[in-house]
């Protein structure tokens, strides 16, 4: 028998959290982003259930061609655009959109020999100073690409810093819009926050936000983009990925008795304890401290002690029915319903759930259901 541990998609739960994400913006076209390998699910895993998207927006080369192989023919924006000249003939054979954000970019697309112009989406560099054009240089950039053959229609694109929290997108979007105003083209500008955040009117500070494509990831995995301020109960999303293991060991210990790596756990009464086929080694972080939530039997618990490569150890007073092969979820959806967000487990390691998506390990088993 396989160790006992394996992650489950959501086909339902991505259609879902995809027509949110239209719901959210009813008017604008959406990207489903499945860069880093569809945030850790597997660009495989989602397409059936995110094919409904008008496109799919990713980072990789390789990720655009597998995308290309399950007969995908609509929209791929490369969101960062190319890294080298050949880069480009495999936009040009694939079809591939590709963001511009510096002058290296246009210099290749001026040296690159292609009959079929290409689709390109200009960035602005709006505040976050990452990646883009300043507001100043945007223009002759603009102007640059214009007069190129190689491209096509041109779009414009920026990112927000501050979507999730309380500076919000008013500045940046400012910012954009001045610059923008006169020049033609399809503006895109929402990740996930700024889709459920500020375009549905419901944010005090929201402008009014132009945007015909919305580019959401985080939400379409089901994770809240403002957690802890807003959960994605409050947003109505379901968790894309569920992460479960058995129960392998019980242990019965007294008042006094340590459990795991530096006996940092020490029971304060007698109690069980149950041991789970899921350590750091599955992705599961091991900065979660004691007190971390998780589901035994749908029944909500906290780990106790430190997260071993292989193993964490939880506490079974409140599932006393609960033994050995009791079904354990990390993160997810029990077997009963009962939704444990992956945004809880992520907080008490410091971290967010983008994180803890991206870092399942090789070594789990995936299905899809
Ligand atoms: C990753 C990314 C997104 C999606 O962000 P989420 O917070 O996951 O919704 C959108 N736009 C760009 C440019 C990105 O790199």
């Amino acid at each position: 028998m396989p160790r006992p541990i394996q992650a489950t998609i959501h086909t339902d739960a991505l259609r879902h959290n995809m027509a949110r994400a239209r719901a959210a913006a009813p008017d604008a076209r959406v990207w489903a982003v499945v860069k880093a390998n569809a945030y850790g699910h597997g660009i495989e895993r989602v397409f059936e259930g995110l094919r409904g998207a008008d496109g799919f927006a990713l980072l990789d080369l390789q990720e655009a061609e597998r995308v290309r192989a399950l007969g995908w023919r609509g929209p791929i924006l490369l969101l960062e655009g190319v890294f080298e000249l050949r880069d480009l003939e495999l936009c040009s054979r694939l079809d591939l959109w590709h963001t511009v954000h510096c002058d290296e970019q246009i210099d290749m697309l001026a040296s690159h020999k292609t009959n079929v112009p290409h689709r390109v989406f200009l960035k602005m560099n709006s505040g976050m100073n990452r990646l883009g054009f300043t507001p100043e240089r945007y223009r002759s950039a603009w102007t640059r690409l214009n007069v190129l053959p190689q491209v096509d229609e041109m779009s414009l694109m920026t990112h927000f810093s501050d979507a999730d929290g309380p500076a919000g997108v008013a500045a940046q979007m400012q910012v954009f819009q001045a610059a923008t105003q006169d020049l033609p083209g399809e503006r895109t500008v929402c990740n996930s926050a700024a889709t459920l955040r500020h375009m549905g009117g419901s944010a005090s500070d929201s402008p009014t936000l132009a945007s015909d494509w919305v580019r959401p990831g985080i939400a379409v995995y089901g994770s809240a983009p403002d957690f802890p301020e807003n959960s994605i109960s409050h947003w109505d999303l379901q968790p894309a990925m569920t992460l479960s293991a058995k129960i392998i060991a019980v242990q019965a210990i007294s008042t006094g008795a340590s459990v795991g790596y530096g006996s940092s756990f020490v029971a304060d009464q007698a109690m069980r304890i149950g041991v789970v086929a899921c350590g750091y080694a599955d992705g599961y972080p091991r900065l979660c401290p004691t007190g971390t939530p998780v589901l035994v039997d749908g029944v909500r618990t906290r780990t106790v002690g430190r997260v071993s490569m292989d193993m964490i150890t939880v506490d079974l007073t409140p599932a006393p029915q609960a033994g050995m092969g009791s079904d354990v979820t990390l993160w997810g959806r029990a077997a009963s319903g009962v939704v444990l967000p992956i945004d809880e487990v992520a907080r008490t390691a410091g971290t967010v759930g983008y994180e803890l998506m991206c870092a399942l390990a090789q070594r789990v088993p995936v299905v899809v259901a």
